[in-house]
This record gives C-alpha cells, sequence and structure tokens, in this order.
C-alpha cells in the first residue's frame, strides 16, 4: 500500500518523464475513458496530493490517479513494449518515454479547474507546499472520541499516511490506537513527527522508520504481530481497526503504547 511518500516520489518521477513534452500516445484502458485520446497536448506538470496524482496538460485537462492497493507508475523508454498485458490501467507516452499505469485504483479525466471534485476533500497535504499543521490538528480534534488509529488514516484530517506509518508513529510516541483522539494531549507532537516520517523517506523508495535499512528491521511494530518488541520484549498485537477493509489491520505494543 503506497504512502504519501511513495506518491510523492513517483510525482516526481512522472513529471520527469512527461512534462514539457507532447503527448504521441494515451491509452486508456478503463472503460469510462475508453475512448478518449490526449495526444498532442503538452503535459505541464505532474504534482502530488495526498496520495493521489494530477497529471496536467496545457488543454486544461487532469489525468487523475490513485493507487490504491496494488498501482504502480513505471516509466520506460518509448520504444520499448510495455509490459504488464492485462495489468495496465493506463499508458501515457511521449517522443522519449512512456509511463504505464498498473492496476491504477483510480483513473479519470478532468477538467483541470475542476480537481477539487477529486481532491478537495482532503486535509492538509503533509508534503505538500501547503501544508498547515494547525489546520490538521483542528481536524483530527472535531471527533474527540474516534480511536487515534482511525483518525490518522482518514485522509478528510491530514492527507499522506496510510497504515504502516500510522503504526509507527503510534508506537514512537507511545500512543494506543484506540485511544480517543480526545485523550491525547499532544497531538501537535504526532502531527510533527508525521511530517517528519514522510518527509525523512520521500526520496527513497521503501519505508524506514527505524533508521535501519535492512530488511526485516524497517519497522518497529508494522508487520511484526508476535514477535519480540524492539523496545521492551514484550510481543507485538495486531487487530482490525477502522472501516476501511483495505487498511484496517494495526499493529501495537501493549507495554509501550497506553
Ligand atoms: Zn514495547
Amino acid at each position: 500500500m503506497p504512502e504519501g511518500d511513495a506518491v510523492w516520489l513517483t510525482a516526481r518521477r512522472l513529471h520527469a518523464a512527461l512534462a514539457g513534452r507532447v503527448l504521441t500516445r494515451s491509452d486508456f484502458r478503463v472503460p469510462r475513458f475508453a475512448t478518449a485520446d490526449l495526444t498532442g497536448q503538452q503535459v505541464t506538470e505532474t504534482v502530488p496530493r495526498g496520495k493521489h496524482l494530477l497529471t496536467r496538460t496545457d488543454a486544461g485537462i487532469t489525468v487523475h490517479t490513485h493507487l490504491r492497493m496494488d498501482g504502480s507508475w513505471r516509466i520506460q523508454p518509448a520504444a520499448t513494449r510495455a509490459s504488464g498485458g492485462h495489468r495496465i490501467r493506463l499508458i501515457l507516452a511521449n517522443d522519449t518515454w512512456q509511463a504505464v499505469g498498473h492496476l491504477l485504483g483510480v483513473v479519470e479525466i478532468l477538467p483541470t479547474a475542476a480537481e477539487q471534485r477529486a481532491v478537495g476533500h482532503l486535509g492538509p497535504d503533509l508534503l505538500g507546499p501547503d501544508w498547515d499543521p494547525a489546520e490538521a490538528e483542528r481536524r483530527l480534534r472535531a471527533d474527540p472520541a474516534r480511536p487515534v488509529g482511525e483518525a490518522l488514516l482518514d485522509q478528510r484530517n491530514l492527507a499522506g499516511i496510510g497504515n504502516v506509518y500510522k503504526a509507527e508513529l503510534l508506537f514512537l510516541r507511545g500512543i494506543n490506537p484506540w485511544r480517543p483522539v480526545g485523550d491525547v494531549a499532544d497531538i501537535d507532537a504526532l502531527v510533527g513527527l508525521a511530517r517528519r516520517m514522510l518527509d525523512a523517506n520521500k526520496e527513497r523508495s521503501g519505508m524506514v522508520t527505524t533508521g535501519v535499512a535492512r530488511r526485516g528491521e524497517q519497522t518497529w511494530v508494522y508487520g511484526r504481530a508476535g514477535r519480540p518488541c524492539r523496545r521492551c520484549g514484550t510481543l507485538v498485537k495486531s487487530a482490525d481497526q477502522g472501516r476501511n477493509p483495505e487498511e484496517r489491520i494495526t499493529y501495537w505494543c501493549p507495554r509501550c503504547q497506553s
């Protein structure tokens, strides 16, 4: 499940391959836009908004994509054959590069002027130019009874956190995922740490929250149910939390987090 930092890096790669160049091919393999053709339009930029990607053209068109669970964008030379067959949802190509979108959870075309329809619901973007920690904190606190593990995943509160960072942030702050938001005194510290964690990871693929990039050592609690806590040795727990079936399992140390 790509989180905000992975989407940020994907946007940068798409931007490098497409921006400033004229599309020589667009191939939408989703029923709603199967006949769309953006050939001849120049891509002006690709920007991330939370976990959403917006690729804009000089014709006032935005291609909105979202990776969801298994999606990815791959960049390859225009002359090579796009691999992936039935997994491909969208190809955008110029005379040098082609960007091949695999298993994208969202593919849609909309007027750039109407992007708010796609991303207007999002809270402050942790990696965005308009990052606003006070507004993120205000939105989180607006529903004080809600378990903090759920609130952090709600992209309307703040945009960019997925299941891995949620679990790791709460471990590092010593907060049980089921604690109500209203009982978390230092939400500002939690929000600040979220920003630093995504920012520190955005330039690399793969997530590291422990400072150790070796395989099997990258996380404190995420994916480690039944194994000893790296701090106290208590066995890490896991359980379902929240309404989103895609990202409901959470991990925590019952001793370090209260
Ligand atoms: Zn522990």
